[in-house]
């Protein structure tokens, strides 16, 4: 019997409701799951409804205004920036990449009030971005405006908008490939430029596609920073590497089977050195395309090389 959205926040997930009046909360994906398996599910296949259900039930136990966020997807849902495909567009995945553009907060109109020059009547017009979309005529039936309005924005509903760009980390490709990313209300001002970061959000298309190519983007609802910063130099890409290949073997050896599970390595390399999953998971990629270990379909991974390889750049001269 499944659980609704009111009795996970009254239940399993209260640990995660705030005793005071903050803005949001955040639960880790897995939690989730282990709480009720079909709302987790719903909210990896179908976000754009789960989250306002979860804002819903929020409000209704006194908490409005409270942005639901999930963090820590499944592996399967996390991939570097370019790596998921057109059956990913309306679902909920993780893109780790590098933070290369930052634009300016602007504030965005979610439904923009328009109120009529000539009766006073607010005419409420919901905004799918971009443009401004006015309204075609008064709602005022007796009323015949067509083109007079001014905007109200105390009746607005008005969100702070921030778009950034990440880019593919640790690609050999002279052009790596860059996903727009939507930030909102306390999502944004969180990233700089060279930030490493693990973005969860839905994966979805510009609403008002003008040319042959959809626009993509991910419309954010969680951000988790690596906190090793510096995987923009390619010191910190090696010491990755290492560390990864290390403690790869390092288990391979300790199991029956000559390998070892893939969550293992990410966990333990993660605890040890607190590198964000997504960078080790784009290590164990590396590491595989250079042939030093396989990786199997059931999520273990093999030592593919009987020397030790060098991660350490050469020294410079
Ligand atoms: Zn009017």
């Amino acid at each position: 019997m499944s659980m609704d959205w009111t009795a996970a926040f009254e239940g399993p997930l209260s640990e995660y409701v705030p005793t005071d009046t903050t803005a949001r909360i955040r639960v880790p994906w897995p939690e989730l799951d282990d709480t009720d398996h079909d709302l987790a599910r719903v909210v990896l296949e179908d976000p754009l409804s789960a989250f306002p259900a979860a804002e819903d039930a929020l409000a209704e136990l006194g908490y409005t205004d409270t942005a639901f966020r999930v963090f820590d997807l499944p592996e399967s849902r996390t991939y570097r920036v370019g790596k998921y495909g057109s059956d990913a567009l309306g679902t909920l995945i993780g893109v780790h990449g590098e933070v290369v553009n930052v634009e300016a907060i602007k504030p965005f109109a979610e439904t923009a009030a328009f109120e009529c020059s000539y009766c006073g009547t607010l005419n409420p017009m919901s905004q799918p971005g971009g443009k401004l979309v006015k309204p075609f005529e008064c709602q005022n039936e007796t009323c015949e405006n067509t083109n007079q309005w001014s905007l109200n924005v105390s009746e607005s509903e008005i969100a702070d908008f921030q778009e950034i760009l990440i880019k593919r980390t640790e690609s050999s490709l002279d052009d790596p490939p860059v996903e727009a990313v939507y930030l909102w209300d306390d999502l944004c001002e969180t990233l700089s430029k060279g930030d490493v970061v693990t973005i969860v959000g839905t994966y979805d298309t510009l609403p008002w596609p003008d040319e042959a190519v959809l626009k993509t983007y991910l419309d954010a609802v969680s951000i988790n920073k690596s906190e090793q910063p510096a995987t923009v130099d390619e010191v910190a890409d090696w010491k990755v590497k290492k560390w990864t290949f290390e403690e790869a073997d390092r288990l391979c050896d300790a199991g029956s089977g000559y390998d070892c599970s893939k969550r293992d390595v990410l966990r333990s390399v993660s605890d040890e050195y607190g590198v964000a999953e997504g960078e080790i998971n784009a290590a164990i990629d590396n590491l595989e395309e250079q042939g030093y270990v396989s990786e199997y379909q059931d999520g273990r991974i093999q030592i593919t090389t009987s020397s030790d390889p060098t991660f350490e750049p050469p020294a410079e001269l």
